[in-house]
């Protein structure tokens, strides 16, 4: 048994696996598709939300976390379900950089691309560090059914800042051409080393950070089932850049 675990996750190095798509849950289709137990079985670094969302997901070894709109950081219980997440095995051995003299998350994203341009067509994850660092956050709270549009849901997202704050920065980058199925730019969560706050990366001020950025090639996605996700327009990809930069900041 422990074999096995230790084998699906070494094949997972450099694969993602996606729990629903990003259309979808900007459409409102919130319902939880895998518990947390199953979510981790597929990886140890992660990002996503929960079922009506109900604040912001990152999954980081054998823990997933919960940054809530109140500003709190807890563990989360195995079966609480997810409605949308990503999820990797992290790789220890990807090399370690140092970037000077952060200012934004823009700034961020252009040091970045030093490592992601030279190809634009997959996948890429990163963990950096960063200490004393001032930190933009927010999470959005739990929705009720029937269950509104990301884009009206993240209107009564809270917005935290901390200052001084040491912790870590968990982030994808999904290509362009799969734009209803993930987020095309990046996609950062932070989580303080202390767990005194996280949640959805809006901004951040660091005068350092060291971190691992690596390519993926590999992408599973586990589909929702049910009516929610079966009768929502999946096709019709129009707009949703923009609508996806209003709400994902
Ligand atoms: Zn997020």
């Amino acid at each position: 048994m422990e074999e096995a675990f230790h084998r699906e996750r070494w094949i997972n190095t450099h694969s993602v696996y996606q729990v629903s798509v990003i259309d979808a849950l900007m459409q409102g289709v919130m319902e939880g598709v895998i518990s947390i137990r199953e979510l981790l079985r597929h990886g140890d670094f992660g990002i996503g939300t929960f079922e009506g969302l109900g604040g912001e997901l990152i999954v980081w070894g054998d823990k997933a976390y919960n940054c809530r709109d109140d500003g709190t950081v807890e563990e989360v219980p195995p079966e609480m379900m997810v409605s949308f997440a990503q999820v990797t095995c992290f790789d220890r051995f990807a090399p370690l950089h140092r970037i000077e003299g952060i200012g934004s998350t823009a700034e961020l994203e252009k040091k970045l691309s030093d490592w992601t341009l030279e190809d634009p067509n997959i996948i890429y994850a990163v963990k950096g560090h960063v200490e004393a660092a001032d930190a933009e956050l927010r999470s959005i709270g739990r929705q009720e059914k029937p269950y509104p549009t990301l884009v009206e849901a993240s209107k009564s997202q809270k917005v935290f800042r901390r200052s001084g704050v040491t912790g870590s920065v968990f982030g994808f980058l999904f290509p362009k051409f799969m734009t209803n199925v993930n987020i095309p730019f990046w996609h950062f969560h932070f989580l303080a080393d202390d767990c005194s706050c996280g949640g959805h990366l809006l901004d951040i001020r660091a005068e350092s950070m060291n971190l691992q950025v690596y390519p993926i090639f590999e992408h599973v996605i586990r589909l929702p089932e049910g009516k929610s996700f079966s009768r929502i327009r999946l096709y019709d990809a129009r707009d949703m850049e923009k609508a996806m930069k209003d709400v994902e900041g």
